[in-house]
């Protein structure tokens, strides 16, 4: 137990060095669910050694969360509290560092009203759009990690005891974050490098489209704006501050032209999306809109995530996963997306990463759309991957070159 509780130590030291990169003087917003509050503790004593002026606390519980949506007054779910508007701007204004630390029990709000969980979505989207902006822009320094708690190590690994089930969650989340008991940082800084000799083929080529297929029926034509821009490992804040949004992280990603998309597109794993589980998932797209949006489980909830906006049936991201990933080796399903995007190539529906289009920062809203920037309130990653995946680029002077093959890159 000694060495969990040192390599614990090792994860916050690394997402809050390296996730964040806490500066001197600055302020750092923590999100974490009070069962995991041993570790918000271990990243806030990591913060303040470094200098940190305030660690802010927002503290989450999934049985108040589940609660909440049963039993509140109804038009509680129309409305955002002013004062958590102001919490979010003030802090993302001022060059905060946000650090979420994500556990949610993934099927959390199963049969909960699906209404409810829309209206929420919509609302809390539309009343936060300015600090998501800023996050999404890369304006402040933001990470998301997760540490296990009780109900997503169960749901995990159900043939395991609770508390064998949390010891083994453990053991894959520090596997994926490359903490093993040696320097924690650089292995990370290591790993980050790796993924930037990907980036860079990509970004040399870059590619006028690339095509999907693989047996499970994804059959699709993308097209990338000129000037994309392949991103992947360490980022970059616009004040030159490094940091690592999502940890772990194993993908190369960029965005599509919003309106070039064509085909079919079938997920390869399950989809946690509000608090439920989605199975089965796939769209027809044309034009580079959802015209067909289908599931197994959970139909209706991503019918209503697809509606919440105009931009929410247009896709925002690509991202290139090896099969052969570790997360992906471990062969677990980890109902989280954090660590199933990461062992997947996928794509998300909704907002778009600007910062993937050279010169978007001087850009207007109109410019960016007029290049297929995606704008949504919503970004949902899902899975595409699988190992007979291949993907073939086509260059602008209509070269094709081999991008995956068998679920791997073929460079
Ligand atoms: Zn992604
Ligand atoms: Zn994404």
């Amino acid at each position: 137990m000694a060495e969990l509780e040192k390599l614990k130590k090792d994860l916050a030291e690394l997402v809050v060095k390296t996730g964040v990169n806490i500066q001197k003087g600055q302020r750092l917003a923590i999100r974490c669910p009070v069962e995991c509050a041993d570790f918000a503790r271990l990243c806030a004593a990591v913060a303040y050694e470094a200098g940190c002026r305030e660690v802010l606390m927002r503290w989450e519980d999934d049985e108040l969360k589940r609660m909440k949506f049963l039993h509140a007054e109804d038009d509680v779910f129309d409305t955002v509290n002013q004062w958590e508007v102001e919490y979010h701007n003030i802090l993302s204004k001022e060059g905060a560092a946000f650090l979420t630390i994500y556990a949610e029990d993934p099927g959390l709000l199963a049969g909960v009203d699906p209404d409810r969980i829309r209206r929420a979505q919509v609302s809390s989207g539309k009343a936060l759009e300015e600090y998501r902006t800023r996050l999404m822009s890369s304006e402040c320094a933001w990470s998301i990690c997760s540490v296990p708690t009780k109900a997503w190590a169960c749901r995990v690994f159900p043939e395991l005891s609770e508390e064998e089930a949390v010891a083994r969650l453990w053991e894959e989340i520090l596997a994926s974050c490359r903490v093993d008991g040696g320097d924690a940082l650089a292995n990370w800084q290591a790993h980050s490098e790796e993924i930037k000799k990907h980036v860079d083929i990509l970004n040399d080529y870059s590619f006028k489209t690339l095509k999907y297929k693989n047996s499970a029926g994804t059959d699709l034509t993308v097209e990338l704006p000129e000037g994309h821009i392949w991103a992947g490992g360490d980022e970059e804040t616009k004040a030159g501050l490094i940091f690592s949004a999502n940890m772990p992280t194993e993908e190369v990603f960029t965005l599509p032209d919003k309106n070039k998309i064509n085909g079919t597109v079938v997920a390869t794993k399950p989809l946690c999306l509000n608090g439920t589980v989605i199975e089965g998932l796939r769209f027809e797209i044309k034009d580079g809109k959802i015209i067909e949006a289908h599931a197994d489980t959970g139909e209706d909830i991503l019918k209503d995530a697809i509606a919440v906006d105009e931009g929410a049936s247009y896709f925002g991201e690509v991202a290139l996963v090896p099969y052969d990933s570790p997360i992906s080796n471990s062969g677990v399903l980890f109902f989280n997306t954090l660590f199933d995007e990461n062992a997947s190539c996928h794509m998300a529906f909704g907002e778009a990463y600007p910062s993937c289009l050279a010169g978007s920062e001087n850009m207007t809203e109109e410019e960016l759309a007029e290049r297929g920037v995606n704008k949504s309130m919503m970004h949902e990653d899902f899975m595409i991957g699988s190992p007979d995946l291949e993907i073939t680029g086509i260059t602008h002077d209509g070269e094709e070159v081999a991008v995956f093959r068998n679920g791997n890159f073929a460079f």
